[in-house]
């Protein structure tokens, strides 16, 4: 069976098909931001997981998921964000809810287990994390949060993420709210004119400090990074900053306009994904400061990285040029810097979706891609799998959800998700992708694979 008869053999759902799209062949438009279709199997996380993924990083804070123990599984294993300090966000605690909880009310047991963990490890705050099932029995959790909160004397604040109630950027909004909760109480002076905060980048492999170096080498001050490598006390003292830089903005536009309406920060988006789009970003810093000195340092430091990096770039595109790759991830924003670093190292993208890319970024995902490139909005397994098949790819990048589709059907896999251990953001991340790329679609092992062996191909 060839790769198109086996991909036509993995059927996509009609109700899905506006989710699904071709550069250059239709009208344009993915259907996107509605709940998953029952039945379909998404590849998408529930809200609980959304706002999760946001505040997790939060290093010195409490994190207590009120519900039943299986929603915890989410741990600091799964998403392993750095801390450069305290490490109390890789604790995973729940209030273990049971059958007698859910008739009765679990109101005090989360009042107990919040007393007892801020007592035993004295956080510099809380979040509370709802569930579907405290959506159901209507616990008020923001009452025993503030009933809490006033006891203790720390933000003890409740994150209304019902896994239930919407997508997975729904999630992505309660943890913008919970996080725009602590501003705006404290006293923010001494901040320089020249600052910002780093928001939507979650530290997961040390990004957040290769991108505050480069900041603190141009001379902008960091006040605030949310949430990697995050700490209550830059948290609470964020208003203050004069910039907010918005990496993930699928995650944190929301918290970004609310600091914009209610402080008067404006926001820019910037990507640190590759080398065109981390340049650009620095170079915006730069500009919205305007101050010569600055720009000055900005230039030096770029001109210094790419003349360190395109050696790399130039031995792997050898290999690299003409080989086709999947994109598969959370935000689209980083599918399209993916599309220029692939293009770099001389590959085409023929698959490229998101979780939670909204209309605008569909858009310009149809304009980057080449013609006939599918683009989808809320994959399932399957559809990703017939798309690997129908494309022929060497290379998916993804996520952990994405890795036993690439590894089934013999292609080579980059994970640029939550679970990697190695950097992909700013000059160096780019150094690593390329290494990462090229050791994986020049493996001799996709030799071995039935798929792509002509004798077994033909049984
Ligand atoms: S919040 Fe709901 S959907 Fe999310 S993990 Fe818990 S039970 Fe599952």
């Amino acid at each position: 069976m060839n790769a198109a008869s086996r991909s036509a053999a993995l059927p996509v759902l009609e109700a899905r098909r506006p989710q699904i799209s071709r550069a250059g062949s239709d009208s344009g438009t993915v259907s996107c931001e509605k709940k998953s279709i029952a039945g379909a199997v998404s590849q998408r996380a529930c809200v609980f997981c959304g706002s999760r993924v946001v505040l997790y990083p939060v290093a010195d804070a409490l994190h207590l998921i009120h519900g039943p123990i299986g929603c915890a599984a989410y741990t600091w294993d799964i998403r392993g964000a750095l801390s450069s300090g305290p490490e109390l966000h890789r604790m995973s605690f729940s209030t273990d809810l049971q059958e007698i909880d859910i008739i009765s009310g679990g109101e005090r047991k989360l009042y107990r287990s919040l007393l007892e963990l801020i007592d035993k490890y004295q956080p510099k705050a809380a979040f509370v994390y709802s569930t579907c099932v405290v959506g159901v029995i209507g616990d008020d959790v923001s009452a025993v949060c503030n009933m809490v909160g006033k006891e203790k004397k720390i933000p003890v604040i409740a994150v209304h993420s019902e896994g239930f109630k919407g997508t997975k950027k729904d999630g992505y909004a309660a943890a913008c709210d919970a996080l725009a909760a602590l501003m705006g109480k404290v006293s923010t002076d001494g901040i320089s004119k020249q600052s910002i905060n780093i928001l939507g980048d979650f530290n997961i492999a040390g990004e957040t400090w290769i991108i505050k170096e480069y900041y603190r080498r141009m001379g902008v001050e960091v006040v605030a990074t949310m949430t990697g490598d995050g700490r209550i006390d830059e948290i609470r003292r964020a208003h203050g900053a004069a910039l907010n830089v918005v990496q993930c903005s699928g995650s944190m536009t929301r918290l970004a306009r609310f600091m914009e309406e209610q402080y008067g920060i404006p926001y820019i988006r910037a990507s640190y994904i590759g080398v065109e789009d981390t340049a650009k970003a620095l170079y915006d810093v730069a500009s919205f400061f305007g101050d010569a000195p600055v720009l000055e340092r900005t230039k030096q430091l770029v001109r210094e990285k790419i003349d360190e990096i395109m050696p790399l770039i130039d031995i792997c595109r050898k290999d690299l040029s003409g080989k086709k790759a999947a994109v598969y991830v959370g935000g689209a924003f980083k599918a399209f810097s993916l599309i220029k670093s692939l293009r770099m190292l001389g590959m085409e993208t023929a698959v490229v979706g998101s979780q939670t890319g909204n209309r605008q970024d569909y858009e310009v995902l149809q304009k980057l891609c080449t013609p006939d490139t599918i683009i989808v909005d809320d994959a399932s397994t399957l559809e990703l799998a017939r798309f690997v098949l129908e494309k022929d790819v060497d290379l998916f990048i993804g996520g952990v959800k994405e890795r036993p589709i690439a590894y089934k059907l013999g292609v080579g896999f980059c994970d640029h998700n939550h679970e990697r251990k190695t950097a992909l953001a700013g000059f160096e991340g780019m150094a690593n992708f390329a290494r990462e790329v090229h050791a994986t679609v020049t493996s001799p092992i996709w030799r071995f694979v039935p798929r792509r062996n002509t004798r077994s191909s033909e049984t």
